[in-house]
Protein backbone atom coordinates (compact mmCIF):
# COMPACT_ATOMS: atom_id res chain seq x y z
CA UNK A 1 0.00 0.00 0.00
CA UNK A 2 1.44 3.98 -0.30
CA UNK A 3 0.38 5.69 2.12
CA UNK A 4 0.70 9.61 2.21
CA UNK A 5 1.58 10.70 5.98
CA UNK A 6 1.11 14.53 6.77
CA UNK A 7 3.54 15.31 9.43
CA UNK A 8 5.79 12.50 8.65
CA UNK A 9 8.90 14.87 9.77
CA UNK A 10 7.25 15.16 13.37
CA UNK A 11 7.75 12.92 16.52
CA UNK A 12 4.92 10.53 15.83
CA UNK A 13 4.53 10.98 12.54
CA UNK A 14 8.01 9.91 12.04
CA UNK A 15 7.97 7.13 14.28
CA UNK A 16 4.79 5.97 11.93
CA UNK A 17 6.65 6.47 9.27
CA UNK A 18 9.51 4.06 10.25
CA UNK A 19 6.89 1.61 11.34
CA UNK A 20 5.22 1.32 8.25
CA UNK A 21 8.34 0.67 6.36
CA UNK A 22 9.44 -1.52 8.48
CA UNK A 23 6.19 -3.62 7.99
CA UNK A 24 6.80 -2.95 3.68
CA UNK A 25 4.72 -0.20 2.95
CA UNK A 26 5.16 2.65 0.79
CA UNK A 27 6.00 6.24 2.22
CA UNK A 28 5.36 9.64 0.96
CA UNK A 29 5.73 12.28 3.58
CA UNK A 30 4.20 15.80 3.45
CA UNK A 31 5.34 18.22 5.37
CA UNK A 32 6.51 21.90 5.30
CA UNK A 33 9.40 21.11 7.97
CA UNK A 34 8.26 24.20 10.08
CA UNK A 35 8.06 22.04 13.08
CA UNK A 36 9.48 18.59 11.54
CA UNK A 37 12.89 17.62 11.03
CA UNK A 38 13.92 16.08 7.81
CA UNK A 39 16.69 14.39 9.84
CA UNK A 40 13.58 12.16 11.26
CA UNK A 41 12.70 11.05 8.09
CA UNK A 42 13.27 7.87 7.13
CA UNK A 43 15.71 7.18 4.06
CA UNK A 44 13.55 4.90 1.75
CA UNK A 45 10.48 7.65 2.18
CA UNK A 46 9.92 10.68 -0.17
CA UNK A 47 9.39 13.79 1.59
CA UNK A 48 7.37 16.07 -0.44
CA UNK A 49 8.00 19.54 1.00
CA UNK A 50 4.70 21.25 1.26
CA UNK A 51 2.05 23.31 3.05
CA UNK A 52 -1.79 21.69 4.47
CA UNK A 53 -2.80 25.35 3.79
CA UNK A 54 -2.18 25.64 -0.07
CA UNK A 55 -4.39 23.06 -1.95
CA UNK A 56 -2.11 23.48 -4.59
CA UNK A 57 0.56 21.47 -2.90
CA UNK A 58 -1.66 19.23 -1.46
CA UNK A 59 -3.18 18.62 -5.27
CA UNK A 60 0.19 18.45 -6.49
CA UNK A 61 0.98 14.97 -4.08
CA UNK A 62 -2.12 13.17 -4.58
CA UNK A 63 -1.88 13.79 -8.55
CA UNK A 64 1.83 12.87 -8.40
CA UNK A 65 1.67 10.08 -5.63
CA UNK A 66 -1.98 8.56 -5.84
CA UNK A 67 -1.53 7.23 -2.62
CA UNK A 68 -3.98 4.41 -1.21
CA UNK A 69 -4.26 5.72 2.40
CA UNK A 70 -3.10 8.72 4.56
CA UNK A 71 -2.41 9.38 7.87
CA UNK A 72 -2.69 12.67 9.47
CA UNK A 73 -0.66 13.56 12.06
CA UNK A 74 0.27 17.26 10.77
CA UNK A 75 -0.95 19.80 13.16
CA UNK A 76 -0.82 22.71 15.61
CA UNK A 77 -0.65 20.07 19.17
CA UNK A 78 -0.52 22.54 22.20
CA UNK A 79 -3.25 22.40 24.55
CA UNK A 80 -2.03 26.17 25.74
CA UNK A 81 -1.60 27.90 23.43
CA UNK A 82 -4.64 26.93 21.75
CA UNK A 83 -6.51 28.61 24.48
CA UNK A 84 -4.67 31.88 23.76
CA UNK A 85 -4.58 31.22 19.86
CA UNK A 86 -8.04 29.79 19.61
CA UNK A 87 -8.34 31.04 15.50
CA UNK A 88 -4.48 28.49 15.25
CA UNK A 89 -7.00 25.53 15.74
CA UNK A 90 -10.16 26.38 15.11
CA UNK A 91 -9.35 28.07 11.78
CA UNK A 92 -6.15 26.57 10.86
CA UNK A 93 -5.85 22.88 12.21
CA UNK A 94 -9.60 22.34 10.65
CA UNK A 95 -9.11 23.84 6.94
CA UNK A 96 -5.73 22.21 6.78
CA UNK A 97 -7.86 19.12 7.58
CA UNK A 98 -10.58 20.27 5.08
CA UNK A 99 -7.91 20.52 2.02
CA UNK A 100 -6.51 17.55 2.85
CA UNK A 101 -10.09 15.78 2.95
CA UNK A 102 -11.17 17.43 -0.22
CA UNK A 103 -8.10 16.12 -2.38
CA UNK A 104 -8.12 12.59 -0.47
CA UNK A 105 -12.05 12.25 -1.09
CA UNK A 106 -11.33 13.77 -5.10
CA UNK A 107 -8.48 11.12 -5.36
CA UNK A 108 -10.88 8.10 -4.37
CA UNK A 109 -8.72 7.92 -1.46
CA UNK A 110 -10.01 5.29 0.79
CA UNK A 111 -8.37 4.93 4.37
CA UNK A 112 -7.98 7.61 6.55
CA UNK A 113 -6.01 7.41 9.46
CA UNK A 114 -6.56 10.51 11.94
CA UNK A 115 -4.40 11.75 15.06
CA UNK A 116 -6.88 12.60 17.77
CA UNK A 117 -6.51 13.39 21.34
CA UNK A 118 -7.56 12.88 24.74
CA UNK A 119 -8.33 15.91 25.15
CA UNK A 120 -11.61 15.19 23.90
CA UNK A 121 -12.40 14.19 27.61
CA UNK A 122 -12.80 17.36 29.79
CA UNK A 123 -14.63 16.12 32.47
CA UNK A 124 -14.74 11.90 31.71
CA UNK A 125 -17.33 10.70 34.09
CA UNK A 126 -15.53 7.12 34.03
CA UNK A 127 -11.90 6.60 34.54
CA UNK A 128 -10.03 4.79 32.80
CA UNK A 129 -11.86 6.42 29.92
CA UNK A 130 -13.36 4.33 27.23
CA UNK A 131 -15.14 5.25 23.49
CA UNK A 132 -17.98 5.49 24.99
CA UNK A 133 -17.19 8.51 27.89
CA UNK A 134 -18.92 11.71 26.80
CA UNK A 135 -17.11 13.96 24.63
CA UNK A 136 -16.26 17.41 26.23
CA UNK A 137 -13.31 19.14 24.32
CA UNK A 138 -11.25 20.61 27.53
CA UNK A 139 -9.67 23.15 24.65
CA UNK A 140 -10.01 24.70 21.01
CA UNK A 141 -7.15 22.50 20.39
CA UNK A 142 -9.56 19.35 21.41
CA UNK A 143 -12.23 20.59 19.75
CA UNK A 144 -10.41 20.73 15.97
CA UNK A 145 -9.70 17.01 16.28
CA UNK A 146 -13.42 16.04 17.18
CA UNK A 147 -14.63 18.40 14.26
CA UNK A 148 -12.13 16.43 11.96
CA UNK A 149 -13.64 13.49 13.48
CA UNK A 150 -17.18 14.60 13.32
CA UNK A 151 -16.11 15.36 9.11
CA UNK A 152 -14.69 11.92 9.16
CA UNK A 153 -17.88 10.31 9.92
CA UNK A 154 -19.89 12.17 7.62
CA UNK A 155 -17.71 11.31 4.64
CA UNK A 156 -17.84 7.89 5.26
CA UNK A 157 -21.94 8.98 4.62
CA UNK A 158 -21.04 10.89 1.75
CA UNK A 159 -17.76 9.26 0.21
CA UNK A 160 -17.41 5.71 1.80
CA UNK A 161 -14.07 6.80 3.37
CA UNK A 162 -13.59 4.97 6.20
CA UNK A 163 -11.48 6.51 8.88
CA UNK A 164 -9.71 5.27 11.83
CA UNK A 165 -9.49 8.32 14.67
CA UNK A 166 -6.81 7.42 17.54
CA UNK A 167 -7.09 9.18 20.24
CA UNK A 168 -3.83 9.46 21.91
CA UNK A 169 -3.59 9.72 25.59
CA UNK A 170 0.31 11.34 26.31
CA UNK A 171 2.90 10.13 24.04
CA UNK A 172 6.02 9.37 24.89
CA UNK A 173 9.76 7.73 24.83
CA UNK A 174 11.89 7.05 21.75
CA UNK A 175 13.31 4.49 19.16
CA UNK A 176 16.74 3.98 18.51
CA UNK A 177 16.98 6.70 15.97
CA UNK A 178 13.93 9.16 16.50
CA UNK A 179 12.73 11.05 19.64
CA UNK A 180 10.56 14.05 21.02
CA UNK A 181 12.25 17.31 19.78
CA UNK A 182 9.82 20.26 19.47
CA UNK A 183 10.41 23.94 19.27
CA UNK A 184 10.01 24.89 21.74
CA UNK A 185 9.73 22.17 23.68
CA UNK A 186 6.97 22.33 26.34
CA UNK A 187 6.15 18.60 26.86
CA UNK A 188 6.74 17.05 29.91
CA UNK A 189 8.98 14.22 29.77
CA UNK A 190 11.74 15.75 27.55
CA UNK A 191 11.74 19.20 29.44
CA UNK A 192 12.18 17.43 32.41
CA UNK A 193 15.45 15.24 31.04
CA UNK A 194 16.76 18.66 29.89
CA UNK A 195 16.51 19.79 33.43
CA UNK A 196 18.92 16.22 34.11
CA UNK A 197 20.85 17.42 30.78
CA UNK A 198 21.59 20.90 32.53
CA UNK A 199 19.99 22.64 29.71
CA UNK A 200 17.57 23.90 31.83
CA UNK A 201 17.73 25.13 35.85
CA UNK A 202 14.25 23.35 36.86
CA UNK A 203 10.96 21.79 35.52
CA UNK A 204 7.44 24.15 36.90
CA UNK A 205 5.28 21.76 38.25
CA UNK A 206 1.91 23.56 36.89
CA UNK A 207 -0.12 22.93 39.91
CA UNK A 208 -0.39 20.69 43.35
CA UNK A 209 -4.08 21.78 44.22
CA UNK A 210 -5.65 18.74 41.54
CA UNK A 211 -7.97 16.54 42.89
CA UNK A 212 -5.30 13.71 42.56
CA UNK A 213 -3.38 11.84 45.41
CA UNK A 214 -0.19 14.17 45.10
CA UNK A 215 -1.92 17.23 44.02
CA UNK A 216 -0.36 17.40 40.49
CA UNK A 217 -2.06 15.88 36.95
CA UNK A 218 -2.11 12.20 36.41
CA UNK A 219 -1.02 11.31 32.82
CA UNK A 220 -1.20 7.73 30.83
CA UNK A 221 2.02 7.93 29.25
CA UNK A 222 2.25 6.03 26.01
CA UNK A 223 5.60 4.47 23.94
CA UNK A 224 5.35 6.30 20.65
CA UNK A 225 6.84 3.44 18.96
CA UNK A 226 3.23 1.23 20.37
CA UNK A 227 1.05 4.09 18.98
CA UNK A 228 2.49 3.94 15.49
CA UNK A 229 1.86 0.38 15.46
CA UNK A 230 -1.73 0.73 16.39
CA UNK A 231 -1.86 2.79 13.40
CA UNK A 232 -0.68 0.07 11.03
CA UNK A 233 -3.12 -2.73 12.81
CA UNK A 234 -6.02 0.33 11.97
CA UNK A 235 -4.95 0.95 8.57
CA UNK A 236 -5.43 -3.14 7.73
CA UNK A 237 -8.52 -3.10 9.63
CA UNK A 238 -10.47 -0.51 7.81
CA UNK A 239 -10.76 -3.34 5.40
CA UNK A 240 -13.40 -4.07 7.88
CA UNK A 241 -14.72 -0.67 8.54
CA UNK A 242 -14.39 2.72 10.23
CA UNK A 243 -12.98 2.38 13.79
CA UNK A 244 -12.58 4.79 16.96
CA UNK A 245 -9.96 3.62 19.26
CA UNK A 246 -8.51 5.60 23.14
CA UNK A 247 -4.84 4.97 23.35
CA UNK A 248 -3.43 4.40 26.21
CA UNK A 249 -1.63 2.29 29.19
CA UNK A 250 -4.32 2.39 31.29
CA UNK A 251 -1.69 3.13 33.92
CA UNK A 252 -1.82 7.11 35.07
CA UNK A 253 1.11 8.70 36.91
CA UNK A 254 1.69 12.38 38.63
CA UNK A 255 3.85 14.89 37.10
CA UNK A 256 5.92 14.23 40.50
CA UNK A 257 6.30 10.46 39.77
CA UNK A 258 7.37 11.00 36.19
CA UNK A 259 9.61 13.45 37.79
CA UNK A 260 10.76 11.15 40.35
CA UNK A 261 11.28 7.83 38.25
CA UNK A 262 13.16 10.20 35.43
CA UNK A 263 15.74 11.54 39.09
CA UNK A 264 16.25 7.57 39.34
CA UNK A 265 16.77 6.74 35.50
CA UNK A 266 19.16 9.64 35.22
CA UNK A 267 20.97 9.55 38.35
CA UNK A 268 20.15 13.57 38.55
CA UNK A 269 18.66 15.82 41.10
CA UNK A 270 16.13 17.42 38.84
CA UNK A 271 14.77 20.60 40.74
CA UNK A 272 11.26 21.89 40.76
CA UNK A 273 8.72 24.55 41.90
CA UNK A 274 5.55 24.36 41.54
CA UNK A 275 3.77 26.83 39.70
CA UNK A 276 0.27 27.88 38.77
CA UNK A 277 -2.30 25.61 37.10
CA UNK A 278 -1.68 25.31 33.25
CA UNK A 279 -5.60 26.52 31.44
CA UNK A 280 -6.94 23.16 29.66
CA UNK A 281 -5.10 20.96 31.74
CA UNK A 282 -7.82 18.14 33.20
CA UNK A 283 -6.71 16.66 36.29
CA UNK A 284 -6.47 12.91 35.32
CA UNK A 285 -6.35 11.54 32.10
CA UNK A 286 -5.66 7.62 31.49
CA UNK A 287 -7.31 5.86 29.06
CA UNK A 288 -9.35 2.32 28.58
CA UNK A 289 -8.15 0.98 25.57
CA UNK A 290 -9.79 -2.51 25.61
CA UNK A 291 -11.69 -1.85 22.11
CA UNK A 292 -8.34 -1.81 20.32
CA UNK A 293 -7.17 -4.78 22.14
CA UNK A 294 -9.97 -6.86 22.05
CA UNK A 295 -10.86 -5.64 18.37
CA UNK A 296 -7.07 -5.24 16.52
CA UNK A 297 -5.19 -7.73 19.30
CA UNK A 298 -3.07 -4.31 19.84
CA UNK A 299 -0.38 -5.23 22.83
CA UNK A 300 2.14 -2.28 23.78
CA UNK A 301 5.40 -3.53 23.83
CA UNK A 302 6.63 -0.93 26.26
CA UNK A 303 3.73 -0.20 29.12
CA UNK A 304 6.14 0.45 31.71
CA UNK A 305 6.81 4.30 32.22
CA UNK A 306 10.38 3.54 33.64
CA UNK A 307 11.14 1.66 30.18
CA UNK A 308 9.29 5.18 28.07
CA UNK A 309 11.42 7.21 30.31
CA UNK A 310 14.49 5.17 29.54
CA UNK A 311 14.47 4.92 26.35
CA UNK A 312 13.68 8.50 25.58
CA UNK A 313 16.62 9.72 28.21
CA UNK A 314 18.95 7.48 25.79
CA UNK A 315 17.64 9.46 22.73
CA UNK A 316 18.18 11.95 24.62
CA UNK A 317 22.09 11.34 25.50
CA UNK A 318 22.80 10.63 21.86
CA UNK A 319 21.40 13.52 20.84
CA UNK A 320 21.65 16.75 23.43
CA UNK A 321 20.62 18.90 20.86
CA UNK A 322 17.83 17.11 19.23
CA UNK A 323 18.00 16.82 15.35
CA UNK A 324 20.09 19.44 15.53
CA UNK A 325 23.09 17.42 16.84
N1 LIG B 1 3.43 19.74 32.84
C1 LIG B 1 4.07 20.38 33.90
N2 LIG B 1 5.15 21.16 33.60
C2 LIG B 1 5.62 21.35 32.33
C3 LIG B 1 4.96 20.69 31.27
C4 LIG B 1 3.86 19.90 31.57
O1 LIG B 1 3.69 20.24 35.06
O2 LIG B 1 6.59 22.09 32.15
C5 LIG B 1 2.27 18.87 33.14
C6 LIG B 1 1.00 19.29 32.42
O3 LIG B 1 0.27 20.21 33.22
C7 LIG B 1 0.28 17.94 32.26
C8 LIG B 1 1.42 16.93 32.16
O4 LIG B 1 2.58 17.60 32.66
O5 LIG B 1 -0.46 17.65 33.43
C9 LIG B 1 1.69 16.49 30.74
O6 LIG B 1 1.79 17.66 29.95
P1 LIG B 1 2.29 17.63 28.45
O7 LIG B 1 2.36 19.05 27.98
O8 LIG B 1 3.53 16.81 28.34
O9 LIG B 1 1.16 16.83 27.67
P2 LIG B 1 -0.43 17.09 27.56
O10 LIG B 1 -1.04 16.39 28.75
O11 LIG B 1 -0.66 18.56 27.54
O12 LIG B 1 -0.80 16.43 26.28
Amino acid sequence: MKVLVTGGAGYIGSVAVERLIASGESVVVFDNLSQGHREAIHSDAELVRGDLAAAADIEAAFARHKPDAVMHFASNLLVGESMEKPFKYLGDNVSNGVNLLKCATAHGVERFILSSTANLFDEPETIPISESECIVPGSPYGESKYILERMLAWLERTHGLRYAALRYFNAAGATSERGEDHDPELHLIPLVLQVAQRKREHISIFGDDYDTPDGTCVRDYIHVSDLADAHILALHALSDGSRTYNLGNGQGFSVKEVIETSREITGHGIASKTTPRRPGDPAKLVADSSKIRAELGWEPKYPDLRQIIEMAWSWHSKHPNGYGS
